[in-house]
């Protein structure tokens, strides 16, 4: 893409952790995290969003991602990753309920069949799983706004790429309500085992990254109370 020089700031790569850079693309982030095996990116955008991506991360002097890790498959986290295929042969990952929707052979829910459809069949290490450590980071089973969505925690310095397991408005955490979100009372307990992972910094899929989360942790998990 030709308008790197012309990006809207907001629409910039920062650098919000060592070695980990917000890739704020039409609505929704991805993230891309400089580790010693080369770039792993964290979810990929929209369709559209693979050139996007690759500019950004031009720009940041990062080379293309040898490693894709998917928190879901809803079209918005994994819409650029064929795009970003054409030009790597990175190895793209997800859980295994995910990685089957994107191989086409799971079923998703009604809400699901079409953003399928724009994601285009892509072949996945279906090895995020609870516990597993993948690319230097361990994986949290997040399910709720999607049936086998994970979030990947950083250990050395507890940062966690949530995904849509929550959202962050201002300074604000959210679960994402129905229908979007597919199961709420697994989506609150997934946002349980985040506020336990205590985390120093909160990287969403929706919102601007949130340091310090503990408090807004809190509160969304009193709304999550409320609503039972
Ligand atoms: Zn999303």
């Amino acid at each position: 893409m030709a308008a790197e020089g012309r990006t809207p700031s907001a629409l910039a790569p920062k650098n919000v952790a060592d070695g980990v850079w917000q890739l704020p693309l039409r609505g929704v982030n991805a993230y891309a995290l400089e580790t010693a095996q080369g770039t792993v990116l964290v979810d990929a955008g929209n369709r559209g969003d693979g050139e996007r991506i690759l500019a950004m991360l031009r720009v940041v002097g990062l080379a293309p991602p040898g490693r894709i890790l998917l928190t879901h498959a809803d079209m918005d986290h994994a819409g650029g990753v064929r795009a970003i295929l054409q030009v790597t042969t990175g190895e793209v990952h997800a859980s295994r309920l995910q990685a089957d929707v994107l191989a086409g052979h799971g079923r998703p829910p009604a809400l699901r069949r079409f953003g399928r459809l724009l994601t285009g069949r892509i072949a996945c290490e279906p090895d995020l799983e609870e516990g597993a450590r993948v690319a230097g980071l361990l994986v949290v089973a997040t399910p709720g706004h999607t049936a086998g969505h994970v979030a990947l925690l950083r250990e050395d310095d507890r940062v966690v790429f949530a995904g849509d397991a929550l959202a962050v408005r201002g300074a604000k955490v959210r679960i994402l309500g129905a229908p979007l979100t597919e199961d709420f009372a697994q989506a609150c307990a997934s946002l349980r085992r985040l506020a336990q992972l205590q985390p120093n910094l909160v990287l969403p899929g929706h919102g601007d990254p949130l340091p310090a989360p503990a408090h807004a942790l809190e509160a969304a998990l009193r709304i999550c109370e409320s609503r039972r």
